[in-house]
């Protein structure tokens, strides 16, 4: 397949055009650069041996996405573009649900109007909220619990191809519900560069080991897990990759949604750990209050995608530190723009 990736100079995004590019599919990238830049794509060019042709544009304008797009040939789509980060969604409400929303409305016309008909959309756990079984599976309440708009635009986008496939049948959608993604590629050449304070936990931890920040603020002790600490499921962001792969080769007509997870909690204190045993480096940490928002434990019943994709996660936490840490040790300032 010809794969426009949106959003494909990013963390994902790039590991996933690696992992096609290594399975004979062809790749093209599309991203404006809010929050990557082009030396992760000329990065993958290396690793790959393989040229990306890479189409600045913002997805969410039309009239760019468009005229960037002419003559421009793909038979498929990897949805990852947008904006992630939970607490400036709460900041910034409206241009989260613009930049998010506009954007998949944008790319699902142009899909359209080119008789484009494969899509896989980068959904997350977050729409599950809370959710009263855990391990959680894709029959579970959507939406409810939702507590910042960063969750509700992935709660939003499903609906919205869900409705666009309705009105177009030949559409094949894949909705992916990612848990929590960590690590790198082994080769420690692509990775995670968050710009400024990193949010999420993987990459702050990575950051306290290189020497970057003193110590990471462990966000409560008291939830009601073995260690007190919240509980997730981190997936190696070379296991969600092949999930991309996976999904994209299965494609029909219809919509579909999976949990791609491992299906194994870990805590933040099992995270910190782990990471100190994978860098040899300590990670110093302090216990504050709870984060709003957050809850006890978010882990996946991955089981639907290991039995319709023929899929399932092969690498472990401690890989997973040991890519992250290739990555962080041999770039300290991520990509450096
Ligand atoms: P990322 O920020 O590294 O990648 C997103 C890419 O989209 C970036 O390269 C950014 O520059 C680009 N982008 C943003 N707005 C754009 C626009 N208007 N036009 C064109 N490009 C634009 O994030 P990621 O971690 O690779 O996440 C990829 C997708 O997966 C996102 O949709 C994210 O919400 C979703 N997701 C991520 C996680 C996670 O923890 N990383 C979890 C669940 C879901
Ligand atoms: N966390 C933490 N300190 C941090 C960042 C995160 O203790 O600096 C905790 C957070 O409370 C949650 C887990 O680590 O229990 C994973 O958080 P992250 O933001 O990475 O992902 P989320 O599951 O919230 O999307």
């Amino acid at each position: 397949m010809r794969v426009l990736l949106t959003g494909g100079a990013g963390y994902i995004g790039t590991h996933t055009a690696l992992v096609l590019l290594e399975r004979g599919h062809e790749v093209v990238v599309l991203d404006d650069f809010s929050n990557s830049s082009a030396e992760a794509v000329r990065r993958v060019e290396q690793l790959t041996d393989h040229a990306i042709p890479l189409i600045e544009a913002d997805l969410a304008d039309r009239y760019e996405t468009r005229a960037a797009l002419e003559g421009v040939e793909f038979d498929s789509v990897i949805h990852f573009a947008g904006l992630k980060a939970v607490g400036e969604s709460v900041a910034q409400p409206t241009r989260y649900y613009r930049v998010n929303i506009d954007s998949t409305l944008v790319l699902l016309d142009l899909m359209q109007e080119r008789g484009v008909d494969k899509l896989v959309f980068s959904s997350s756990a977050t729409v599950y909220g809370d959710p009263d079984i855990v391990p959680v599976n894709e029959q579970a309440p959507a939406g409810i619990g939702v507590t910042n708009p960063y969750g509700w635009t992935k709660f939003m986008n499903e609906q919205i191809i869900r409705d666009a496939q309705t009105a177009w049948p030949e559409l094949g959608a894949v909705l992916l519900r990612y848990f929590n993604p960590v690590g790198a590629h082994p080769s420690g050449k692509i990775g995670e560069d968050p710009l400024g304070i990193p949010n999420n936990l993987m990459p702050f931890i990575a950051q306290v080991a290189v020497g970057k920040r003193e110590k990471l603020a462990v966000f409560g002790d008291s939830y009601p897990t073995p260690d007190g600490t919240g509980v997730r499921d981190y997936i190696h962001v070379m296991d969600l990759a092949e999930g991309h792969v996976a999904a994209l080769e299965r494609i029909a007509a219809g919509v579909k949604t999976y949990n791609l997870g491992s299906g194994v909690g870990s805590s933040v204190l099992d995270a910190v750990r782990a990471f100190e045993a994978a860098s040899g480096r300590p990670v110093p940490y302090e216990v504050v209050p709870p984060r709003a928002g957050d809850v006890a434990e978010l882990v996946a019943d991955p089981a639907l995608a290991n039995r319709e994709l023929e899929w399932q996660t092969t690498r472990s936490l401690a890989e997973a530190c040991t890519d992250s840490w290739a990555w962080q040790s041999a770039n300290p300032d991520g990509y450096g723009e």
